[in-house]
């Protein structure tokens, strides 16, 4: 593979649900894609495989984003053999739900470390790669939580929302510079993570009255990434059937 050609692409948390989409969408788009994971190598592959029966290429890297020592070594390892990543997709999160007054510190601090630190983590190393290169494109995956709030997600919510303020205020700091940072806010979507909700009951706040799948994330970040969202920087994209 010849480096100097290659357009890079990361994706965290690709080993199944959104990520995958979005890693599938971003190596159809000619990228490819370094497909991060914490636990699930087995999910990985897959996705890369997926890729590579379509005739793209991919490869897998496990780090837990909101581990700082582990994600430095893993990225410092990619950035030393790619020199420069085109394109970051922060899609690793996690959900641990409950009512804030019985919500235990570990569950609030698991949320905000991997979807808040995770951000840092991975983020600020990739960007400043972007610089000298004056190109680059962020894209976050937030939630309808982080607009509107979510009973049951005050630890959630506020991670989603504090992904939004991050990448509001670095998309001003980079703008002159090249780099584009914008967030994907999505409703409903079918993964495991919402397997244990009350999808029925929420339906009905949806005026589609449907969930939505992944590659409808996936398509709307493939085009924040791309040209084609040349003169789009610091917003929140909604992909939620219409909730608000
Ligand atoms: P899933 O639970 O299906 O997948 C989560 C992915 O994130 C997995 O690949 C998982 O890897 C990875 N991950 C979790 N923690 C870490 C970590 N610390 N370091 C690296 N990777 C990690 O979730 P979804 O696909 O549903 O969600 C993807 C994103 O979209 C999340 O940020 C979520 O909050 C957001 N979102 C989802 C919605 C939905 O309805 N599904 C709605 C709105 C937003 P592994 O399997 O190896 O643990």
């Amino acid at each position: 593979m010849d480096q100097r050609e290659t357009r890079i692409a990361i994706v965290t948390g690709g080993s199944r649900g959104i990520g995958r989409a979005i890693a599938l969408e971003l190596a159809r788009n000619g990228y490819h894609v370094i497909v991060n994971y914490r636990s699930d190598t087995a999910g990985a592959e897959e996705t890369v495989g997926m890729m590579e029966k379509e005739g793209f290429t991919g490869e897998t890297s496990q780090f837990d984003v909101s581990d700082a020592e582990g994600t430095k070594q893993a990225l410092d390892q990619i950035i030393s053999r790619y020199k420069y990543i085109e394109v970051l997709v922060n899609n690793a999160g996690i959900a641990a739900d409950g009512l804030f007054v019985m919500m235990p510190e570990k569950d609030w601090d698991a949320v905000i470390t991997t979807t808040l630190k995770g951000f840092y983590n991975v983020t600020k190393p990739v960007m400043k790669r972007m610089i000298p290169k004056k190109r680059g494109s962020i894209v976050s995956i937030s939630s309808v939580a982080g607009l509107i709030g979510n009973r049951g997600q005050a630890n959630y919510s506020a991670a989603k929302a504090g992904l939004i303020g991050a990448s509001r205020s670095i998309a001003a700091e980079v703008a002159r510079l090249g780099i584009r940072v914008n967030v994907v806010a999505p409703g409903l979507i079918q993964t495991d993570m919402i397997k244990e909700a009350p999808v029925d009951i929420i339906k009905q706040m949806i005026p589609m009255a449907r969930i939505g799948q992944p590659e409808e994330v996936a398509r709307v970040v493939r085009f924040l990434c791309s040209e084609d969202a040349s003169y789009i920087t610091g917003q929140v994209i909604s992909v939620n059937g219409g909730m608000v």
